[in-house]
């Protein structure tokens, strides 16, 4: 796989320095997300306070690009209200499914444009979104328990 050598860089370092990778004792949702296809794991845990996305944290096992993935979107998304990190979220998956024909927009997605090369290879795909998906999943979840409450 060809990656542009600066987005490269980006991908190793939140590989080899993840951020917020050790679960947290409280959450709203937990999540366990798995790609069969290249045996990429994550748990993710998720805290949703006001409309705004107060923690995200994780445990996981991988491929650089599945970890780094889920690494970036932590930094990306806490602190964000759940409408700019859908925002965000539609944004990098329509990146992921464009087979590299659109750029993506590096003020939406900061590191995560890093990732923008690897929409031209199918099999990566997955890998790339594994973390995004697990957030979706259990912010969705987040937000159904707090409608009970
Ligand atoms: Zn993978």
């Amino acid at each position: 796989m060809q990656l542009d050598n600066l987005y490269q860089e980006v991908i190793l370092d939140h590989y080899k320095h993840p951020q917020n990778k050790k679960l947290s004792a409280t959450f709203d949702a937990q999540v366990h997300h798995v790609n069969p296809s290249c045996g990429d794991e994550i748990d993710l845990n998720l805290t949703i306070a006001d409309g705004v996305v107060t923690n995200i944290s994780w445990d996981g096992v991988g491929c650089s690009i599945s970890q780094a993935s889920v690494s970036i979107l932590t930094e990306l998304l806490v602190g964000k209200t759940v409408t700019e990190a859908y925002f965000i979220f539609d944004h990098f998956v329509a990146l992921m499914q464009s087979k590299g024909t659109v750029a993506g927009d590096e003020n939406v997605l900061e590191d995560a444009i890093a990732l923008a090369g690897v929409s031209k290879y199918p099999a990566r795909i997955k890998c790339a979104l594994l973390g995004w998906m697990a957030f979706k999943d259990a912010s969705v979840q987040a937000q159904a328990k707090s409608k009970l409450e």
